[in-house]
């Protein structure tokens, strides 16, 4: 496989696909740039080695062309962030794109507008009315398909190789996240730096796993975590399923869980995963008392219960003392630790010490010589809120991409550059 550091860019153009999808307050301000600070190695790679930029990229999801989601509100920072101005093109695939990509000369940068103004960069037909035949819709989505191979050509057209640094998406099959990749021959094809990187540690969680591996599997429900923790039964020595999922397994097995967060349809579901762990050897780590409070809010009163003994009126918004002594245990007896979802409602502070305490526990055994991975969205969030995100082994960029890459899905956005199937 071709890699950034082998490719010779001196006099050639890059199309690098990332992910500069940032939150922008209603100034357009970027109130956080990490995004695309994550991709900077990359870019300054190929300037440096005289290649010159084509950068696609999405931002928010835009049903078409709009101003709110125009990639010109981040154009100055972009700039100000690579050290020289980038210039922009108010279309993807128009001839102002394609005349400004043709132009570039060696160190210089081109910004495309946001990719998902175009349907076919999802492949999916747009505003259909909702009484449309089924044929119309089939009629609809093979017109797209057939519009979108045009539109991943013309895109693939400005460069002479392609970068793919977006692990944020390399879980959908987009024009610009998989199937340009086609358009590129095995050596004109690769990641970028932020990607590899993401590639090496899931690889490192699920093929090269130093025992025992925990997973703290948290957040509110199970019913969108189930697959990944059905996967990761095969995978584990301990599974600690915390957070609001834990009442769902409380009131299964009997327990009074007050007005707590639950799934009612997944009692069953919750039996069969604790059944199944029992029989693959792996040790469920539940949850023995919570931090109960009288009202979903951080200035609710509080008190410390049994998890299956929570009165009426109360509900458990985050884990009591002796779980995070039981949880802190097995995590610091680790060799391999995967953390994703908070132990309680950690957007309030009166219930964030669960989540701290497990972060704790993380960076200790982490000191000791673990690998740790810290992925999806909200644990991400936890761990540059306790200013712990460099004392763990990697974070991930990526929410959905990592669960499902750790789900033993395939990645389109990375199978396509290998030139594997997807
Ligand atoms: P998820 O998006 O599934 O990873 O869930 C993350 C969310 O779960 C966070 O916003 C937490 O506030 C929420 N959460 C964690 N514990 C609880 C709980 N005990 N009750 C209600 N929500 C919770």
């Amino acid at each position: 496989m071709q890699t950034i550091d082998n490719f010779n860019f001196a006099g050639k153009k890059a199309f690098v696909r990332v992910d500069f999808n940032v939150p922008l307050d209603e100034n357009f301000h970027i109130t956080d740039d990490t995004r695309i600070r994550a991709a900077l190695p990359t870019l300054k790679k190929i300037l440096s080695g005289g290649g010159s930029l084509i950068i696609g990229s999405h931002l928010g999801r835009p049903k078409g062309a709009t101003d709110k989601y125009s990639l010109k509100h981040i154009l100055g920072h972009v700039s100000e962030l690579l050290g020289t101005d980038v210039q922009f093109a108010s279309d993807c695939i128009g001839r102002e794109a394609a005349d400004k990509a043709a132009a570039l000369k060696s160190g210089e940068v081109l910004l495309l507008e946001n990719l998902r103004f175009y349907a076919e960069e999802e492949g999916k037909p747009r505003g259909l009315a909702e009484d449309v035949s089924d044929e119309e819709k089939k009629a609809a989505k093979k017109a797209v398909k057939e519009s979108q191979k045009t539109f991943t050509k013309t895109l693939a057209s400005y460069a002479d190789a392609y970068v793919n640094d977006a692990f944020g998406t390399a879980h959908r099959a987009h024009a610009s996240t998989a199937l340009i990749a086609d358009s590129f021959d095995t050596d004109h094809k690769m990641f970028g730096y932020l990607m590899e990187k993401e590639v090496k540690a899931v690889e490192k969680v699920m093929h090269d796993i130093a025992r025992p591996f925990t997973a703290i599997m948290g957040g509110s429900k199970v019913s969108s975590k189930i697959e990944i923790i059905e996967n990761l039964l095969s995978k584990v020595d301990n599974l600690i399923i915390t957070g609001g999922m834990t009442y769902t397994f409380t009131k299964a097995q009997g327990g009074k869980i007050g007005n707590s967060i639950v799934e009612n349809d997944k009692l069953e579901l919750a039996l069969e995963l604790i059944k199944k762990a029992e029989e693959k050897g792996v040790k469920l780590v539940l949850a023995v008392d919570a931090k109960i409070a009288d009202a979903f809010s951080n200035d609710a009163n509080t008190k410390f219960a049994p998890v299956g003994e929570i009165p009426d009126g109360w509900e458990g918004l985050d884990i009591g003392a002796e779980t995070e002594k039981i949880y802190a245990e097995v995590i610091k007896a680790s060799k391999t630790i995967l953390w994703n979802g908070p132990t309680g409602v950690f957007e309030f502070e009166n219930f964030t010490h669960g989540s701290r305490s497990v972060g704790d526990a993380i960076v200790e055994a982490t000191k000791k010589g673990a690998f740790s991975l810290v992925g999806g969205g909200d644990s991400v969030a936890c761990v540059n809120k306790f200013g712990i995100a460099d004392k763990v082994s990697y974070v991930s960029t990526g929410g959905g991409a990592l669960l499902e890459a750790i789900e033993g899905k395939t990645l389109p956005g990375i199978a396509a550059v290998k030139g594997e199937k997807y």
